[in-house]
Formats: structure tokens, sequence, C-alpha cells
């Protein structure tokens, strides 16, 4: 495995609408858990294909957080949060629900600046595993947010995109910022900097 370079605004394959995937392939198989261990290292929630320069509709969740923020606060402080990826391959939504709703986001494209955005309560979706195996699921809170962002990411969309023209140029400028303060020498600093925003 190894750690792949996340793409931050500006770059032009998050502007793509990212291609389904075929077949799954070993390479398919490879970026899914390149992209798991990048994601770990990076403290995100979710990373999607072309946000490591990859236009292909695969995304990978970390269920095991979503699980453990899905718990009431009781049930949380007996349980562990273990960070469990999910590859979710050619994911799509069937139905938005619910009314709609305002989370606060963030992102690892966006690193620096986060944003309250609107979006539907709840969704339906549904995706393959990597055995090609179809898989439908209902949700809201969190979940649904994650699975809208993603999706999001996989059509071109960052959140920041669905925001103020005025926040989103604030947003631009953390992100000139936290490249400008990348160290050429240090592969790893990028990473270090996601952890702390
Ligand atoms: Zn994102």
């Amino acid at each position: 495995m190894s750690l792949l370079k996340l793409q931050v605004a500006g770059a032009a394959v998050l502007k793509k609408k990212a291609a389904p995937v075929p077949e799954i392939t070993p390479a398919i198989r490879a970026l899914a858990d390149d992209m798991a261990e990048t994601l770990n290292v990076a403290h995100g929630l979710a990373l999607a294909a072309p946000q490591v320069g990859e236009p292909v509709r695969l995304v990978v969740v970390d269920r095991g957080y979503l699980e453990w923020e899905a718990l009431s606060e009781e049930e949380r402080k007996k349980v562990r949060c273990d960070y469990r990826p999910e590859p979710l391959v050619n994911p799509e939504i069937l139905k938005r629900e619910g009314g709609e709703e305002e989370l606060e986001e963030g992102c690892l494209s966006v690193p620096g600046y986060r944003a309250v955005v609107r979006r539907p309560r709840i969704v339906t979706y549904r995706w393959q595993n990597l055995d090609g195996k179809m898989h439908e699921k209902r949700a809201e809170g969190l979940e649904a947010v994650c699975i809208q962002h993603e999706l999001d990411h996989l059509d071109g969309v960052l959140f920041i995109d669905r925001i103020s023209r005025l926040k989103r140029n604030l947003a631009l400028g953390k992100v000139r910022k936290f490249v400008e303060e990348l160290d050429p020498e240090d592969d790893e600093t990028e990473y270090r900097l996601y952890g702390k925003s």
C-alpha cells in the first residue's frame, strides 16, 4: 500500500465528472487500498477517487466512525471507535427525502476551512463492494451528509460550490495558504497539516 497525493481545490480533476468503474480489476482494488491508507493518515471521514487524482466512481468511507457517531452519547462511552474503511464502487443516490438540514462540513481537498451546508436530510443510496455485490441503505445524519458530499466529488462538485461566493473565496484563500506552507522536501507534511485542520 502507499499514500496518495491529495488534490486540493483548484485542481482540474476535482471539476471533472468521474467515469463509472466498468469492472473491479486488481488496479481498482489497489486504488481502494491506497485510498483507505491515505484516508487514515489524513484523519478524514471519507475520500473520493478524484481527490487522489483518479476520475473514477470509487469512494472510501470510514464505516467504523459513521456507526460510532450514530450511537447515543451513553453508548459511545462503552464502544471503541475503530477505523473501518469501506470502499463504495459506483455509488448512487436513489432517493432524497425528509426535508433539508444544515450541518458543518469540511473536506480534505479544502484544508483549513469548514462551513455549514444545506442538504436533503435522508438519502437512500446503493453501491457495489469490491466483490461486485450490490448493497442498498437508507441513511440520515452524518452518514447522509457524507454520502452526498462524496457523490458530489464524483460529479466535480465541492462543498464550497454550495455556499455563498464570499465564503467560497475565503475558503480558496485558506487553501492557497495551506499549499504555500507545504514543505516540498517532506512528503509527510501535507498529511500532518491535514490532521490539524
Ligand atoms: Zn470532500
